[in-house]
């Protein structure tokens, strides 16, 4: 992890919040890697879940009524057990005692458990998570509004809204992506647990008595969407929760799981969430939730099946699936390591850099002219400072697929090099097909 944590620094992927004046726990800015990489993930998930005709998207606003965080039970449930160390002062999760370590610098490789075996913390309080603020000049209790804590809501209270707008029948989805906000007691492992994060989010709404067809069928079409990128199958498994350990909601729910260093962690959760969500809206405004079918006469509250990632989780484990160091041959013939990010074509923030192999002869002019054809269609990023061999190695730590280099071969027939990332192989291409060989192998 910490190797790529000062990669992401380094290379610009992501940065400290508010790093100058030390940081802002659990909050984490995108760099102009990083950036280029979360939309590319967004853009994916995007495009694998409304190109098709039975899901609408929809953008709703971070902040809502209050009424909506009490039907949905984030009010009274939402909340993580907390203790503090009476000694150190270190706050923990009650859940993740055994996880943690404890508090106080100088007893450093200590766990919290002793401590809790020792008898050092406080009875266990419950602390809810959700960000508070006020709305309008007042205040006070009246004007108590929330950051939302997930999008999930605000595709429940838009549901006849959506439906009746794009005419849609059960069974049919809505996705959103955004920013959701906790306030987590115990922020850790850079992207994994942060207080500010983004969502991406579908509910497909369906009729009673089809939910557990609807939920196999989405718990496949969201693992395949994480192979489909490239990530390692290996590292990827399904975690079933318990009956005892199903959030109140739930009828059946599996986490997409990928290990990470420290271990394997939840990046998307699938469930079944009946009718629960529907009909708490139902109850809690007073306003019919339930779906009229025009065909069978028939007026239903919808099951819900919901795909919860986290964009930036998801965003974390491909940084951490593509990271590779390898021995690669230098100019002169020896060896020496190479950081590669192997990202998806797809995924990766540049998708092609221009180089002159040296600064005269008039190649600058053709490299410019290259990349200036390129630009409208790609990202891309012109290098001609140092050797080649170096320009490559930024662009590999950079995951860019396509290197072409304009050489002295170039003045005669107008061929370039294309040095591909993963295979290191060269190929001569004709200048002029470079949009159109650049074009097909990164729609694959
Ligand atoms: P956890 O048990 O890890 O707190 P959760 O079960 O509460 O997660 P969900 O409410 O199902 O998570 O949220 C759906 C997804 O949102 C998660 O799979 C994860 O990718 C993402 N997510 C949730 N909390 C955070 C967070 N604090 N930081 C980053 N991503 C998060």
């Amino acid at each position: 992890m910490d190797k790529i944590v000062s990669l992401s620094k380094r290379r610009g992927f992501v940065f400290q919040s508010s790093e100058i004046y030390g940081g802002l726990n659990g909050c984490w800015d995108y760099g102009p890697l990083g950036v280029e990489l979360l939309r590319n993930v967004k853009d994916q998930w995007w495009q694998s879940m409304t190109y098709r005709e039975d899901i609408e998207g929809v953008d709703a606003a971070i902040l809502m009524h209050p009424r909506v965080w009490e039907a949905s039970g984030h009010v009274e449930n939402f909340t993580d057990p907390m203790v503090d160390c009476k000694e150190c002062k270190a706050r923990f999760r009650a859940d993740q005692i055994e996880d943690s370590p404890c508090g106080n610098p100088a007893y450093k490789g200590r766990k919290a458990s002793k401590c809790q075996v020792e008898g050092k913390f406080t009875e266990a309080r419950q602390f809810n998570l959700m960000f508070k603020t006020f709305i309008g000049p007042m205040e006070d209790s009246t004007a108590v509004v929330y950051l939302r804590p997930e999008t999930a809501q605000g595709i429940f209270v838009n549901f006849l809204n959506v439906q009746a707008a794009s005419r849609q029948k059960p069974p049919f989805g809505i996705a959103q992506i955004g920013k959701a906000f906790r306030n987590e007691i115990n922020t850790k492992n850079f992207l994994f647990r942060t207080r500010e994060f983004e969502q991406m989010e579908m509910q497909f709404f369906v009729k009673g008595g089809s939910d557990e067809k609807w939920f196999e069928y989405w718990k496949e079409q969201r693992m395949a969407w994480f192979l489909r990128l490239g990530m390692t199958k290996a590292k990827l498994q399904f975690h079933r929760h318990e009956p005892d350990k199903l959030a109140h909601y739930a009828k059946d729910a599996y986490d997409i799981e990928y290990e990470f260093p420290f271990g394997w962690g939840e990046i998307e959760g699938i469930h079944n969430r009946t009718d629960f969500d529907l009909t708490r809206h139902e109850q809690y405004s007073g306003k019919s939730m339930k779906y009229y079918d025009e065909e069978t006469k028939e007026r239903y509250t919808p099951y819900i099946i919901e795909t919860s990632a986290g964009a930036s989780r998801s965003f974390m484990a491909f940084l951490v699936d593509a990271y590779r160091e390898e021995q690669a041959p230098t100019a002169d013939g020896k060896m020496e390591t190479r950081v590669v990010m192997r990202l998806h074509r797809r995924l990766a923030p540049i998708k092609a850099a221009v180089f002159p192999l040296v600064n005269r002869d008039g190649m600058p002019e053709i490299a410019r002219n290259i990349e200036l054809a390129l630009r409208p269609h790609f990202r891309v990023f012109y290098d001609d400072s140092g050797a080649v061999g170096r320009r490559y190695r930024r662009q590999d730590e950079a995951g860019t697929p396509y290197c072409i280099t304009v050489d002295s071969q170039t003045l005669q027939d107008q061929t370039v090099t294309v040095r591909e990332r993963d295979t290191m192989k060269q190929e001569r291409i004709a200048s002029d097909a470079l949009g159109r060989y650049l074009r097909e192998r990164l729609a694959e």
